[in-house]
């Protein structure tokens, strides 16, 4: 027994040194659960550049896509926990509980939480050619195309999903899911016409509203926004749909049994990103805010997410909308 005992104390120990000389030189893949191009995509390679350079080595991303995120949260929670796999997921991990029922992973309890990064306006955009210029025109689109309308998303429990939801359930209108890997697809369809409305994050509309590619209709947080090529949108709230509020967050995570000096690591590289002026710039003028409060910790990250769960929870299940 005391052999064993030894035996056990030495292999800790040995994590213990290798935790000590993280990263020790080697890449760390970051695991974004959506296509390539897309918002979150973005926010991870702006936020791998930042990160870094604090932690001396190269953050490669890998977009491991499907399933509103729950194929690429699922790799990263089978993943060794040596602190070389994170996950960079937005507002998907909590909602991903009450859409899909059965998730190979508990969102809770498979991942130690590193830290959140930014919050992210949405927007709500449509083909170039919708012939609706506004938002009030496009409720008339919408009243007479009933049965018509197909609105993309990135798979249920992505952002895209969620907000497509609460506009549906809003207006008392159903439209036909067109789901796709991630936003940068379905943006593309909407640009060729393939759906006709989207509900995505600034970050990935807002240099396609400037240039006048797509119709823009609403942004869907509270206040309007200050970002010079969004701040005429009306909220969706002051359009008539009262108390319509989403904001997408990200954060980081890793499997859980990371080691504690690991994780410290890399919450320090994220909270030195946070305060990266490339970073800030890239990101602000697309409309995200940079996380700069408590919940870059991660207890109050995961403290955050609980209640997004509690928030998002009846909601999603009030809608009746399920995956298997
Ligand atoms: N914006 C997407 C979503 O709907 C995700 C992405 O493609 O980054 O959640």
């Amino acid at each position: 027994m005391k052999k064993l005992f030894a035996l056990a104390a030495i292999a800790a120990a040995a994590v213990g040194a290798h935790a000590q000389d993280f990263p020790a030189g080697k890449t760390v893949t970051l695991v974004v659960p959506f296509a390539a191009g897309g918002p979150t995509d973005r926010v991870a390679r702006d936020l791998a550049e930042a990160m870094q350079k604090t932690l001396g080595t190269t953050i490669v991303v890998d977009n491991t896509a499907g399933a509103g995120s729950s194929i690429g949260t699922a790799k990263v929670a089978r993943a060794n926990p040596d602190g070389y796999t994170l996950l960079l997921n937005h507002i998907g991990m909590s909602t991903m509980p009450a859409l899909y029922r059965k998730l190979p992973f508990n969102v809770e309890t498979d991942f130690e939480y590193l830290g959140m990064v930014n919050e992210v306006p949405m927007t709500l955009i449509g083909k170039p050619g919708l012939p609706a210029n506004n938002y009030k025109e496009l409720t008339t689109w919408i009243s007479a195309n009933k049965g018509k309308i197909n609105l993309g998303n990135a798979g249920l429990g992505a952002a895209s999903h969620l907000c497509g939801l609460l506009f549906q359930s809003a207006l008392k209108v159903e439209m036909t899911p067109v789901p796709y890997k991630g936003t940068a697809p379905a943006i593309a369809d909407l640009l060729g016409g393939q759906i006709d409305l989207l509900c995505d994050q600034t970050t990935n509309t807002t240099s396609q509203i400037e240039a006048k590619k797509v119709k823009a209709y609403a942004v869907t947080t509270s206040k309007r926004l200050t970002t010079p090529a969004l701040k005429d949108l009306p909220t969706l709230d002051e359009s008539g749909l009262k108390g319509f509020e989403v904001t997408i967050w990200h954060g980081v995570y890793a499997p859980k049994g990371t080691p504690a000096p690991v994780l410290k690591k890399l919450n320090d590289a994220i909270k030195a990103a946070m305060k990266d002026p490339g970073f800030i710039q890239r990101e602000e003028a697309l409309g995200a805010v940079i996380t700069t409060d408590k919940r870059t910790e991660p207890a109050e990250h995961k403290k955050f997410v609980s209640s997004e769960i509690a928030k998002w929870g009846p909601i999603i299940k009030a809608a009746g909308v399920y995956a298997d």
